[in-house]
């Protein structure tokens, strides 16, 4: 028995932590002017998970926020670390329109936008918030509420303003399930994405939430992958404390359905990098 052989076949099967978060939101939920003090913190987090590349990505309704220049000075003064300069687009009936004209107006100081559907009817409440939002699924049909929910996903993507799609399947998230397989619903959305060259995102923020299960779900991951369709790694992270939630597990996850490559962006231009590197 050789078993000085055992650790080094244990350390090449722990499978390799993702180098990139690609969906933060260093303001929270209100309108926090961008200063070294917000974001260095941030930096920081990522330094210390072993993340070299992240993306700020705030709601677009707390644009008022963002400031490039001081992303700039953050990059200066961290020039180990990869910072992008994003947005979470989303489909606020309210505030989204400014935000569109906002992000075509910065598209060029933009490294990265996510698109993501917060809203279904009521414009006066997201449906992922936890727990009311699950009252606008009580009585309802659950697939047309899916239907809907992948409709509006088309239709922002269809403003070409994005480069990924946020919490794909964030419908789930109050733990409701189609009567249908999830492909039936999915499956246009994803030929949509192949067809703009887009990606969506792995986003640990589903272990947290009533579903308790990662964004997407397997079969859209493995549908995603027949297409071709290409994903970075989020944690949808609220605070610095939250940055890189669960990678140790989306790591075994990644390699459980092969995923070997994770996207990232400069000025909306996307490379696939292995994660060894
Ligand atoms: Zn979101
Ligand atoms: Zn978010």
């Amino acid at each position: 028995m050789s078993s000085e052989a055992i650790p080094t076949l244990q350390q090449s099967n722990t499978p390799l932590l993702p180098f990139s978060d690609y969906h933060t939101h260093p303001q929270g939920h209100r309108v926090q002017r961008y200063t070294q003090e917000l974001l260095q913190r941030w930096a920081d987090s990522a330094r210390r998970l072993g993340l070299t590349d992240i993306a700020f990505t705030d709601h677009d309704r707390y644009h008022a926020g963002v400031d490039f220049g001081e992303l700039n000075r953050l990059r200066e003064r961290n020039p180990d670390l990869r910072i992008r300069a994003g947005i979470e687009l989303d489909n606020d009936p309210v505030h989204s329109p400014a935000g569109r004209k906002w992000v075509e107006k910065n598209w060029d100081q933009l490294d990265f936008v996510l698109g993501s559907v917060h809203f279904l009817e009521r414009p006066d409440q997201m449906f992922d918030s936890v727990p009311d939002g699950a009252s606008q699924f009580e009585g309802r049909n659950i697939d047309e509420m899916y239907a809907d929910y992948f409709r509006r996903l088309r239709e922002l993507i269809a403003t070409g303003l994005v480069d990924s799609l946020a919490h794909i399947d964030l419908i789930k998230i109050h733990g409701h399930r189609p009567t249908a397989e999830i492909r039936m619903f999915v499956n246009e959305t994803l030929e949509f994405i192949r067809a703009r060259n887009l990606t969506i995102e792995l986003s640990t923020a589903g272990w947290r939430k009533p579903v308790n299960e990662l964004y997407p779900s397997d079969s859209i991951i493995e549908l995603a992958t027949e297409k071709g369709i290409p994903f970075t790694t989020a944690s949808d992270a609220h605070s610095h404390f939250q940055l890189g939630e669960n990678f140790a597990k989306l790591a075994r996850k990644m390699a459980e359905m092969g995923i070997s490559q994770v996207c990232i962006f400069e000025k909306h231009r996307r490379a696939d990098v292995p994660l060894q590197l």
